[in-house]
């Protein structure tokens, strides 16, 4: 052997530990590392079910038929042999309105938590966050069905409209987005919401008003900031370790055309031209949070919730600049802010907090109940 060179075996050994990972669905690339829905350190829990993958390409005999052999034993669906651990005797039913469906269906309310914690986190998510979506998805519904249930769709407890009420992914769904890993994440989420079976939040003896949002950019929002009434328990706590997750800051660029075109549309009332927004849009007031609460076109003020709505932009904790290439929304966070951040809920799963520290910490002053 030449000096200078790795020994033959070490480069085959690389070679075949390079071929695993990649085989595994690892990401090899920056572009692959940068496409990762999830924390890449979260990734591990899809280990089990890829190594298994992986073995089977090459030990079929060792693999095959095992799945089957589960299905015939009992004879059951997989999917409802797991659903069929949340029913009691006393199960709550609540009618749903699914825009899958385009009508409502009656659903015992432990499936309908699955659907929206299944819909509104990525299912890869700690156990103790998937956890404290499923209280927080729950209560959210509770609340509504005391209340006046949703208010877009008649005769629905809620809905599955994620800007409405709640997202709610079906099991076809749930089929399609997690692919392979199918039945490695519904088995997360199940026995995520089993663990908190039939726990709430409560305040003063009744189920909270529940928000949640992707990410907050470190500190989350007063209700009262971003809606026309406030409570107690909706008020702005740190959020910290979001920093490294994915879209913590994001740039929009628009022309000044496209902004004035779409500012016009939001502000009917007011004509914007684009050399107005060249010449002078700029961040009015902020709320105590720090986000934007009013942008400034020369004299006129802009609600910031309506023009974050115009654009599309993921949060109203924005700064602006201009350049020759237009205007850009430079924003932290994603979503209204208010609540529990779910990449927080995540960050502070990841550092030991379980899911009854998370919801404390969000929604300061409520309790924790079994109904
Ligand atoms: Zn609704």
């Amino acid at each position: 052997m030449k000096r200078g060179y790795p020994p033959l075996w070490l480069c085959a050994l690389l070679l075949v530990l390079a071929l695993v990972w990649k085989m595994m669905g690892a990401p090899l690339s920056s572009e692959e590392f940068g496409n990762l829905r999830t924390p890449f350190w979260q990734a591990r829990v899809l280990l089990p079910s890829r190594l298994q993958r992986v073995l089977q390409l090459w030990l079929p005999g060792q693999f095959n038929g095992q799945e089957g052999q589960t299905l015939n034993e009992d004879g059951t669906d997989p999917d409802q042999r797991e659903l069929a651990k949340l029913k009691t005797t006393e199960t709550v039913m609540l009618p749903v309105w699914l825009p899958q469906e385009g009508k409502i269906v009656s659903m015992s309310l432990e499936s309908y938590v699955c659907g929206v914690v299944a819909a509104e986190m990525p299912a890869a998510y700690h156990a103790e966050a998937l956890k404290a979506q499923a209280v927080a998805a729950r209560t959210r519904a509770l609340r509504q069905v005391s209340d006046s249930g949703c208010l877009n769709h008649s005769g629905a407890a809620v809905c599955g409209d994620s800007a409405c009420c709640q997202g709610y992914a079906s099991m076809e769904d749930c089929r399609e987005k997690w692919g392979a890993e199918y039945e490695l994440y519904r088995d997360r989420i199940v026995s995520a919401v089993q663990a908190t079976r039939d726990e709430l939040l409560t305040y003063e003896g009744e189920p909270i008003t529940v928000l949640y949002h992707a990410m907050s950019g470190g500190k989350t929002e007063n209700a009262q900031a971003v809606f026309a009434s406030g409570e107690p328990y909706l008020v702005s706590v740190d959020s910290g370790g979001e920093e490294n997750a994915k879209g913590y800051l994001t740039d929009s660029t628009f022309s000044f055309e496209e902004a004035a075109g779409l500012l016009s549309q939001a502000f009917p009332e007011k004509t914007i031209t684009a050399q107005q927004v060249r010449r002078a849009l700029t961040v009015g007031e902020y709320t105590n949070t720090g986000r934007v609460k009013t942008v400034l076109l020369d004299d006129y003020e802009l609600d910031a919730q309506t023009v974050r709505k115009a654009l599309k932009l993921r949060s109203t904790w924005f700064s602006i600049t201009a350049d020759q290439n237009g205007v850009t929304f430079h924003q932290r966070g994603y979503g209204h802010g208010v609540g529990m951040s779910q990449v927080g809920a995540n960050s502070m799963a990841a550092n030991g907090a379980d899911y009854q520290t998370i919801l404390a910490h969000y929604y300061p002053g409520t309790t924790l109940e079994k109904q």
